[in-house]
């Protein structure tokens, strides 16, 4: 197993619509495998594979609920129904969203309260997980980079404005941009 490279937001595998998962072999597995490490060494919630550089259509996520249930495992090839999102402002705190994509930033985005993920795992088993709050935010999130789409696209005026700022100010928005889990980050 290996942690994984995490490409930076200006890359163009992160801004393209992913393929879906045809081959279902050891490399795949592997894959799947180095995701959780690198998902775990980040740390981070969910992680898609055009954020190490693979455009396919999967993710793994790996989340704690209030009730101490882990939620953890990898979609492949998912589908997701999302319920109306409020047009209502996004609140600082509990809307508060990032990106392992956009290292150390955080942005206040309103997601849709529940998200219905359809499935397959390794083993091309059908899995069908009715979410709601922050579980089935995860879930928009790691689906949205499957189309190419950082939540940072998705925010307000104001907010986008901001990120766009703190994008330029770190001299991110070019291709070949990553960084590793564990490693030491230089400051530039
Ligand atoms: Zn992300």
């Amino acid at each position: 197993m290996a942690v994984l490279p995490i490409r930076i937001t200006g890359d163009p595998v992160l801004h393209a619509v992913a393929s879906p998962v045809t081959e279902f072999d050891g490399e795949l597995t592997q894959l799947v495998a180095d995701m959780f490490e690198t998902m775990e060494a980040a740390p981070g919630v969910g992680l898609a594979a055009p954020q190490v550089g693979i455009g396919l259509r999967l993710f793994v996520y790996n989340w704690e609920d209030d009730d101490e249930v882990l939620w953890r495992g990898v979609a492949v090839n998912p589908e997701l129904l999302i319920s109306t999102t409020s047009l209502d402002e996004a609140d600082e705190d509990d809307d508060s969203e990032g990106c392992l994509s956009i290292p150390g930033e955080r942005f206040p985005l309103r997601r849709a309260d529940r998200a219905v993920l359809r499935a397959i795992d390794l083993d091309q088993q059908p899995f069908e997980i009715d979410a709601t709050g922050w579980l089935a935010r995860i879930f928009q999130h790691e689906y949205d980079h499957l189309d190419g789409i950082l939540y940072a696209d998705r925010l307000g005026h104001d907010d986008a404005k901001a990120a766009r700022k703190v994008i330029k100010k770190r001299q991110w928005g070019t291709p070949g941009l990553s960084w590793t889990p564990g490693e030491e980050q230089l400051e530039g």
